[in-house]
């Protein structure tokens, strides 16, 4: 049996990994802090695409698309705009409450502390996490399912439906230089090379270092 990784190991996979991706990125379109909350809310169970495209004439022809804004547009008009991704009306819906929220508390602003961002409507831990790495330049571990399927596989967290511990095993063993790019360096990996059905292992730059957990 195979030893398990180290914070070493680990930093050695994120620098393999920062040579095949080093324009990872958060793919969601945003010029605003506002816009990228709104936007990662909408990503829930759908992909960064699909949002991109949806909200890609709005914020096209408003760019400082802001909370306002949005409480002006509407829950009607607004769920018209995202009709196209999946759990719209309830998006919808929680993307208004979302704005007035974000108007009557914060000034309109995006608030960067993790209780303020969770006691928004529509915001969870993951996408809290997302807006305090992006904006806020912290070293949060957001667990979609790329980064939780790729993090498994490479034995950097145990395996399990739990994605706190997910979250949890990442943030022990990330090295500190390497905790503000490794959610976007996970996802790259994960969106673009060892996809669900089929890693391309065989040319995989971590071939040595990945414990391969649950790949076939
Ligand atoms: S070796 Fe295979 S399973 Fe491991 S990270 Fe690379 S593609 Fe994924």
């Amino acid at each position: 049996m195979k030893r398990r990784l180290t914070s070493q190991d680990a930093g050695e996979i994120f620098s393999e990994l920062h040579k095949l991706w080093p324009d990872a990125h958060c793919e969601l379109e945003h010029k605003t802090p506002f816009q990228l909350l709104l936007a990662v809310v909408l990503s829930a169970q759908t992909t960064d695409k699909a949002v991109n495209k949806a909200l890609s004439p709005l914020l096209e022809k408003q760019p400082g698309f802001a909370p306002s804004d949005l409480v002006n547009l509407g829950e009607k008009k607004f769920l018209n705009v995202i009709k196209s991704i999946g759990l719209a009306p309830t998006k919808a819906r929680n993307s208004v409450a979302l704005a007035r929220q974000l108007l009557s508390l914060h000034g309109g602003d995006v608030p960067m502390d993790r209780k303020s961002l969770e006691d928004l409507p529509g915001v969870g831990r993951k996408t809290a996490n997302v807006v305090l790495n992006v904006i806020g330049g912290l070293p949060t571990m957001a667990v979609d399912t790329h980064v939780a399927r790729v993090s498994v596989r490479l034995g950097l967290a145990r395996p399990t439906e739990n994605r706190l511990q997910i979250e949890n095993d990442l943030l022990q063993i990330v090295p500190a230089e390497w905790g503000v790019q490794a959610h976007n360096l996970l996802i790259f990996h994960g969106r673009y090379h060892c996809t669900a059905r089929v890693p391309k292992c065989e040319i995989c730059p971590v071939k040595s270092q990945c414990r391969k957990i649950g790949v076939r």
